[in-house]
C-alpha cells in the first residue's frame, strides 16, 4: 500500500530532534519521529551539564524533577597538579541535570504539540526522489516533504544523504560511583591528551568522565582520574559516546536537513551539545517552510550566523587542551578567580560583565 505523505519525518528522540517536532506540531504538522531506542533517553551517554539557559526549553514545573545540583565554577588541574579556580561568586554558573529524564520531558512535550511517536523503530535509508523522501526502517516505509536529521553523531541521515561528517570526533566514556556530593566546582583534568577528563557532583552520587582522539584508550584516561578519589569496584554504569566537534561546510541539502550533534553542532571546547542543539532546532521551526524546500537554506544561515562566533572561538580554546602544561598555566594563571562569562558563549569573554570581573580581582 503507498504511504500517505507526511509534512516532517524527525529521526531520533534526542532533545534536539524532541524540540524540533514540539515546535513543527505546534504550527499544526504533520509530524513523525521514529526513534531506534525501545526508551527514550536510554542509552544514556552524556552528564546533563548545562547552561541555566536549558530552563528556556523546559515547562517551569519540570525544573524540579530535572535538577540535581548548581555548579558555580571548575577547578582546572594541569598535569604537574597545580590547580586554578573559576567562577561566578554568588550566581549559578551551570546546572546539572538528570539527561534521561530530559529526553523524556522534551518528548512527551512534543506528543502533548500533536507529534507522532514511534519507538523502537530504526531509519536504514534515506532517499531523496524529487517532490518528497523516502524513508525506510526496519519495520516500515514513508514518504515525506522534509526529513530532519536529529540522530546523534553517527548520524544514519548524514550518511544515507551524502552530507559531510563534522571535523572530527572525540570518544567519551563515563561512570558513576554512589558517593553523596553537593559540592559547587566541577573538576576538570588537563593531563588526558588533546581534550579532558572531569568529575561532576551530583548530589547523590559523582560521574566521572574523560573524552579522548581517536586512537586513544578512553578507559586508561578514566581509570587516572578515578584512581584518585575512590576504588575501582566502586565505580558502576559505564557509558560511552562519540562527541562530534566542528560542523561540517553544509547540513542541508534538497529535502533533508540535520540538526544537532548529526549537524556537529557543540561547543567545541566542552563537546557539549544540548543547548546549540535546541537553539538550532529552535532556528528551523523558524525558518523551514515544509512546501519551501528552498527555506533549508534560511535554517544553514540563519543557525550559522547565530552560532558561527562562539563556535570558532571555542575552537581556539579547545586548542588550549593541546598546548604543553608550562604554557597552558600561563593563561590559567592570569585568568584565574572571579569570572563573568557564560558557558555557552565564549564571545562573552569580551563582555562588560567578564571585564568587571576581570578588573575587581586585579
Ligand atoms: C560522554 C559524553 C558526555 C556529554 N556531556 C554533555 C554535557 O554535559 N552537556 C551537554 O550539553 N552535552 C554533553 N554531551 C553531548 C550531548 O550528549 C549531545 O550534544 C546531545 O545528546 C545531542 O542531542 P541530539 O538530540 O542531537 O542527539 P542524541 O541525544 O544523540 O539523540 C539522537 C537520537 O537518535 C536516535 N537514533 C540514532 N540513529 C537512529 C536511526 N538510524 N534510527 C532511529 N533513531 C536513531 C538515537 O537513539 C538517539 O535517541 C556529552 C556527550 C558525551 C558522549
Amino acid at each position: 500500500m503507498k504511504q500517505s505523505l507526511r509534512d516532517l519525518i524527525i529521526v531520533g528522540a534526542g532533545p534536539v530532534g524532541s524540540h524540533l517536532a514540539e515546535k513543527m506540531a505546534e504550527k499544526d504538522l504533520d509530524v513523525l519521529i521514529i526513534e531506534r531506542s525501545d526508551e527514550v533517553g536510554r542509552p544514556l551517554a552524556c552528564s546533563g551539564h548545562v547552561s541555566p539557559d536549558i530552563w528556556n526549553f523546559v515547562p517551569e514545573e519540570k525544573r524540579e524533577e530535572l535538577e540535581q545540583n548548581q555548579i558555580r565554577g571548575a577547578r582546572f588541574h594541569a598535569e604537574d597538579d597545580s590547580e586554578f579556580r573559576f567562577y561566578k561568586e554568588e550566581e549559578t554558573v551551570s546546572y546539572v541535570i538528570d539527561r534521561v529524564r530530559l529526553d523524556k520531558v522534551k518528548a512527551k512535550e512534543a506528543e502533548k504539540a500533536g507529534a507522532e511517536l514511534h519507538l523502537g523503530e530504526t531509519v536504514k535509508s534515506v532517499d531523496e526522489e524529487g517532490e518528497f523522501v523516502s524513508v525506510e526502517t526496519d519495520k516500515d516505509s514513508y514518504r515525506a516533504k522534509i526529513v530532519a536529521g536529529c540522530d546523534g553523531a553517527q548520524s544514519k541521515v548524514r550518511e544515507e544523504t551524502g552530507l559531510p561528517d563534522p571535523d572530527h570526533f572525540y570518544q567519551g566514556i563515563l561512570c558513576f560511583t554512589d558517593e553523596e556530593d553537593c559540592q559547587d566546582f566541577v573538576d576538570v583534568f588537563l593531563e588526558v591528551p588533546s581534550f579532558f577528563g572531569w568529575r561532576i557532583p551530583r548530589g547523590d552520587s559523582v560521574e566521572y568522565g574523560a573524552a579522548v582522539p581517536k586512537g586513544e584508550t578512553p578507559m586508561k584516561w578514566l581509570d587516572r582520574i578515578t584512581e584518585r578519589y575512590v576504588d575501582s569496584d566502586e565505580r558502576k554504569d559505564f557509558c560511552a559516546g562519540a562527541i562530534p566537534i566542528q560542523p561540517p561546510e553544509t547540513v542541508t541539502s534538497d529535502r533533508v536537513f540535520l540538526v544537532g550533534d548529526a549537524a556537529g553542532q557543540t561547543k567545541p571546547f566542552t563537546g557539549g551539545g544540548i543547548l546549540y542543539g535546541m537553539r538550532c532546532a529552535e532556528t528551523a521551526s523558524q525558518t523551514v517552510e515544509v512546501e519551501e524546500p528552498r527555506t533549508l537554506e534560511d535554517y544553514e544561515n540563519g543557525w550559522r550566523s547565530s552560532l558561527n562566533k562562539d563556535i570558532m572561538l571555542g575552537g581556539f580554546i579547545e586548542n588550549f587542551y593541546s598546548w604543553p602544561t608550562m604554557l597552558q598555566k600561563m593563561p590559567l594563571n592570569i585568568f584565574q578567580g572571579e569570572i563573568g562569562v557564560h558557558m555557552d558563549h565564549p564571545t562573552s569573554l569580551f563582555s562588560l560583565n567578564h571585564l568587571k570581573s576581570f578588573l575587581k580581582r586585579n
